[in-house]
């Protein structure tokens, strides 16, 4: 096999939004390079789960090579081209990104393994938070920017408009803005060529010891982990399979199976090179061990002392960091192990996934998981439940508080270990940029201000819109912020934060008694100022969405130990059949088996049997 030419290779992601188009243009690019053969295209290619494909969004970065014959058409422009150019064939390593709040840590583990990335706006949508916050990532680790305004068959888009936005914005120069239509595939091919011309070839050093970038890592079946890479120096090649290679950080060794490339399936050869992006097929089971933005290097024996051969790792990644916690439960008993396979399965491609078992006196055995955002969690549970067939009851979902005490300070994750006395509750907070047209200022103030914020300043972004940056309580931003910020702004505004350290709450756990016994699932820590509020709409919910027993039940609320809203559930048996006067005895028998139905989805808790929807709709609010 003839060696890649390093000058012939470039890395680059697609970065934007959410649904400014990256899949899709993804899909053009790979159809233009014949990477997929017409009959097996489909919509949004590289969106292989199940849930990705439903809901249209992209979850999991990817990965994939793409070969493409350069050959440069009148359009193309040579003034932008630093190097030295040459006609042939160009291998191009594209690196498909979600683009959701929840997943931006994806985004930066890709982009240190590229020179370059797209960055795409929709032109009916103009520049939004993740647009900047995805483009400043980029530009700190110096990754050359390609502007790209996409969309451009919409009627009611203005992609001159968004193109000066774009250059204002970010300073590029006017000429390198470039218009494409992933739908209909306008401007593909300009694409490419930008790629080709303008975004450097990798600069490692092919002669230097092997130095590998993990940027993603998942598990397959047959091969062990497998570690996404970019060589950086170096190369691993297929005599290297007798030998060890070996993991810095995690100060692992491995005998590596495979090495290769996606396309998008996973394509063996018998060497990677300085500048390529492919894989290696570690063998090891425990993805714990092959951390993404560890290094991996080759571990001559006769050279075992890292230091001595001077062998640096590269930076690593920014660790995600969970935002919301949660408790996940089996609805039945005696499903705790399989939770705990199904999760340590999941874990094994979620690396930002963390949970340890928990046991509740209601709920029994079960998990608190951390998460990076509401979404996250929504999109664990639905694959736990899908793809693991296990029902499971989820309590509310909490940001870290810190408790001080006289003698200590420690995080609360579950308001069932907030103790009953302690000094002061701290709660995390978030410096957050919201992108929205002016039109919408007003409304998103007033959120702001509902969220208990504090607006610090604005700037202007083109001719019709503006950032605005807050500092807002965290539980504020996960709770419901997002969406109403959306419904405030007819979808046009958008949100992207950090967190900003930890100040003082004044707070307390609010719980919800059922039959006099406390439900621990729905407890959670809430401001003072809003327990009357919310403790008064629980009960009210409950007693609506609640099944009437023979006897009456009392509901209630209790804020810090005392009771601060009670409803009565009344005293009534529900006979289905009552209505149903006349002979027809299998319609009737036909109801009870359906009522009985029903009631094996209660969940029992402790004494109260509490159907399974009800907490989804309790736990919503
Ligand atoms: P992503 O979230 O950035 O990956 O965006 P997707 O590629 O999933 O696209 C989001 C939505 O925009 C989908 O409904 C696409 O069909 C649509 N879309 C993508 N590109 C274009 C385009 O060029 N023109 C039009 N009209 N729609 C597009
Ligand atoms: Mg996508």
């Amino acid at each position: 096999m003839t060696k890649l030419d390093q000058q012939k290779i470039r890395n680059f992601a697609i970065i934007a939004h959410i649904d400014h188009g990256k899949s899709t243009l993804a899909d053009r690019l790979l159809e233009k390079t014949r990477t997929i053969e017409p009959r097996k295209m489909k919509k949004q290619v590289l969106d292989e789960m199940e849930l990705e494909r439903e809901r249209g969004i992209t979850i999991k970065l990817k990965a994939v090579r793409v070969t493409y014959k350069f050959s440069p058409s009148s359009k193309f422009r040579i003034s932008d081209n630093k190097c030295k150019l040459e006609n042939g064939k160009y291998v191009l390593n594209l690196i498909d990104t979600p683009g959701h709040v929840d997943f931006s840590y994806e985004v930066s583990r890709s982009l240190a393994a590229c020179e370059g990335a797209l960055l795409l706006v929709d032109a009916s949508q103009g520049i939004q938070a993740q647009t900047v916050s995805n483009a400043y990532k980029a530009q700190d680790l110096g990754l050359k920017l390609i502007p790209v305004v996409n969309k451009v068959d919409l009627d009611y888009a203005d992609p001159e408009e968004i193109a000066r936005e774009m250059c204002e914005h970010f300073g590029f120069p006017e000429n390198e803005v470039i218009f494409t239509s992933g739908k209909e595939g306008t401007g593909t091919r300009e694409v490419l060529e930008a790629i080709i011309s303008r975004i450097p070839a990798p600069s490692g050093d092919a002669r230097a010891p092997l130095r590998a970038l993990v940027f993603d890592s998942f598990y397959d079946e047959h091969q062990g982990v497998v570690a996404n890479v970019r060589i950086v120096d170096g190369s691993v090649t297929n005599s290297e399979k007798e030998e060890q290679l070996h993991l810095m950080g995690s100060e692992q060794e491995f005998s590596p199976r495979a090495f290769g490339y996606f396309q998008p399936q996973m394509r063996p050869v018998e060497s990677l090179q300085t500048g390529e992006v492919g894989y290696i097929a570690t063998g090891l089971k425990d993805i714990k061990k092959v951390q993404v933005g560890d290094t991996v290097t080759n571990f001559k024996s006769e050279t075992r002392n890292k230091k001595a051969r001077g062998i640096e790792p590269l930076p690593g990644y920014k660790e995600p960091r969970s935002v919301v916690f949660a408790g996940l439960y089996p609805t039945r008993k005696g499903k705790f192990l399989e939770l705990r396979d199904a999760l340590g399965k999941l874990k094994l491609n979620d690396a930002a996934l963390e949970y340890k078992p928990t046991s509740s006196l209601a709920l029994g055995r079960g998990f608190e998981v951390g998460l990076l955002g509401l979404l996250h969690l929504d999109i664990v549970k639905e694959r736990l439940e899908r793809e693991y067939e296990l029902d499971l009851i989820v309590t509310a979902p909490t940001v870290e508080y810190k408790v001080r005490t006289q003698e200590e300070e420690f995080t609360v994750k579950n308001a069932s270990n907030l103790p009953d006395k302690y000094d002061e509750i701290l709660e995390p907070w978030v410096v957050a940029e919201i992108i929205t047209p002016y039109e919408y200022i007003g409304n998103v103030m007033k959120l702001i201000d509902e969220a208990r914020g504090e607006f610090e300043k604005q700037k202007h972004i083109g001719e019709k819109r503006v950032k605005l940056v807050a500092n807002i309580p965290l539980s504020e931003i996960v709770s419901q912020f997002y969406d109403t910020l959306k419904s405030a702004s007819s979808g046009f505004a958008s949100l992207e934060w950090a967190f900003a350290g930890f100040q003082p709450v004044d707070a307390g756990k609010l719980e919800i008694l059922v039959n006099k016994e406390v439900i621990e699932p729905f407890s959670r820590i809430v401001i003072s100022d809003k327990a009357y509020e919310i403790g008064r709409r629980i009960v009210k919910k409950l007693k609506e969405v609640l099944p009437r027993k023979q006897f009456s039940v009392p509901l209630q609320a209790a804020f810090k130990g005392r009771v601060i809203a009670r409803e009565d559930l009344p005293a009534m048996r529900k006979d289905v059949t009552a209505k149903l006067y006349g002979g027809d005895q299998t319609r009737k028998d036909k109801l009870l088996k359906k009522q009985k139905k029903g009631k094996e989805k209660l969940a029992q808790i402790g004494s109260v049997s509490v159907p399974k929807d009800t907490f989804r709709e309790i736990l919503k609010d």
